[in-house]
């Protein structure tokens, strides 16, 4: 059984939904820049959740917070700092839109993000934490904070072992003054109001050394984020939240949001999921900051189908690891093609039901799988100025391709060819050779050659006749396979790899191939 179905099903055994009707599932980001990938692998886990409990005709709701009112804590290097220094410290949505035509700096990050959901095929219901707050959805569980502040400050210690003053109040105001939030201490909670000081200068962010007192309700002021955490699921009644590992361990986030749910707020914290990282290349999204990370990127690599394979495809407790730049890709497209095999041979296993769930849920009823090309033969033949694709395609499946292959096919195109203008490692970069390169052949060299030559004048052959006789030359010359396909792609291609030899000389006009034997013959 895959990952989510047993999830899915526990949930339906095990679950009730707090308001006796649909279970609210949910999960957020908090929109500091540009997304990392890795912020997507929450978004499937939750989406597919929802899509399977909907699979089940059990009423249940995706909803997505942005957060727009966490601080501006740092500037990303794609940004100019000289512009975007002065707003350190402030919530996000007091920060500008980086380009015109967005409310503010989360809206704009936001509206890229949601649009990666998009390609995934996911839609949950978005809010934004400023409604929440400025609402005065979230005052009851503030002043319940507030009162019992103590009692979040004994979680911290003994959950966590972070240790707070006497003083310290688990809520930040947004300075009268300034509007920064990151800057400010609260202290002396009299019921009503918060007495507070703008006094710290956390990182670069500049303090105003304004002080005085403020009713924290209606986006006065904002919760410390575990205690947040904890009030969001109260004040939603949230059934269903999973998180990242980085907030999983013991002591970390979700243990501590766990205790003061159940403790300050005496409600039981939602089902949780926690899942593993999303590594790019190897690395951790806070080492990652490179093209080819955010989720922008990720998802401009591959069609909607490939893409949801990446998020959902792993077990939640195995990490997924995407090297753009690495042989990651083609490899990715292999394992849906695997998966494709299987649905037209017909089998019923979790090989087929996750190629069912990589496809959107209105599709998966009538799903069929066509054949493709793969995508290291399309990623070459889009390089070969002299092949058509849909006729290469047509020989590689020996048959005319569908409508429906056909359309695959021109998709795989465009893809392969973005993927190899922006990423793709020089071992699949390939470059017919107009001349002759300068090679030296061993004496067996020459004479395979010689003999591939006589057997190219009789007639045309097809990929396999030719795969067939390079194989028997093993013993017929003899040479062995490396030093046989080694010239080949140094005369062809001036490069000692290259694709499958048979079918890649069978592809180039004969002429061309009789006249580049006959040189490098000489
Ligand atoms: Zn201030």
């Amino acid at each position: 059984m895959l990952w989510a179905d047993k999830i899915a099903s526990d949930i339906r055994s095990t679950r009730k939904p707090r308001d006796g009707k649909t279970f609210l599932i949910r999960d957020e980001k908090t929109l500091s820049g540009r997304v990392h990938v890795g912020s997507m692998r929450g978004v499937a886990v939750h989406g597919l959740i929802s899509e399977l409990l909907s699979e089940y005709d059990i009423p249940n709701e995706y909803r997505y917070e942005l957060n727009d009112f966490d601080p501006f804590d740092s500037i990303p290097g794609y940004l100019d700092t000289e512009k975007f220094r002065e707003y350190l410290g402030k919530p996000l949505y007091m920060v500008p839109s980086p380009e015109a035509g967005f409310k503010n700096y989360a809206e704009y990050f936001g509206d890229e993000f949601v649009s990666v959901h998009k390609k995934a095929g996911f839609t949950p219901n978005y809010y934004r934490a400023t409604e929440m707050y400025q609402s005065g959805k979230m005052d009851a569980c503030m002043k319940t904070a507030l009162e019992r502040a103590s009692d979040v400050r004994r979680i911290l210690k003994e959950v966590s072992g972070s240790e707070k003053d006497v003083s310290w109040l688990p809520v930040s105001v947004v300075c009268e003054n300034c509007g920064k939030i990151m800057t400010t201490r609260a202290y002396d909670y009299d019921g009503e109001t918060i007495g507070y000081s703008c006094d710290r200068n956390p990182d670069e962010a500049k303090s105003c050394g304004h002080s005085g007192r403020v009713a924290p309700w209606k986006g006065a002021a904002k919760l410390f984020w575990k205690v947040e955490w904890a009030a969001k699921w109260v004040v939603q009644g949230v059934d269903i939240e999973g998180g990242g590992k980085d907030h999983s361990t013991k002591g970390g986030s979700r243990d501590v949001a766990n205790h003061i749910c159940r403790e300050v707020f005496d409600t039981e914290p939602p089902y949780d999921i926690p899942y593993e990282f999303f590594l790019v290349g190897g690395k951790k999204m806070s080492s990652s900051k490179g093209r080819g990370s955010s989720a922008k990127d990720m998802g401009d690599l591959f069609p909607s189908e490939l893409f949801r394979l990446v998020l959902i495809g792993k077990d939640i407790r195995e990490q997924i690891d995407v090297d753009p730049q690495g042989e990651s890709v083609p490899r990715l497209y292999d394992w849906y093609d695997e998966l494709a095999e299987e649905v037209r041979a017909g089998a019923a296993d979790d090989r087929t039901r996750l190629y069912a769930l990589c496809a959107l849920p209105k599709e998966r009823a009538a799903l069929s799988a066509p054949w493709e090309m793969r995508f290291r033969e399309v990623a070459f033949i889009v390089q070969m100025a002299h092949l058509l694709l849909a006729e290469e395609a047509a020989r590689v499946k020996g048959s005319a391709l569908t409508s429906d292959e056909k359309q695959k096919l021109d998709e795989r195109a465009r893809y392969a060819k973005f993927w190899l203008s922006a990423y793709a490692p020089e071992e699949f970069k390939y470059e017919l050779q107009d001349v002759l390169p300068a090679v030296e052949l061993t004496d067996t060299q020459k004479n395979a050659l010689a003999v591939l030559a006589e057997f190219l004048k009789s007639r045309e052959h097809t990929g396999e006749e030719l795969h067939a006789k390079l194989h028997e030359m093993k013993t017929s010359v003899p040479i062995a396979p490396k030093e046989l396909f080694q010239v080949i792609y140094r005369i062809f291609l001036n490069r000692d790899s290259g694709p499958k030899a048979g079918w890649f000389l069978a592809g180039l006009p004969r002429d061309f191939v009789l006249t580049r034997l006959e040189e490098a013959l000489q």
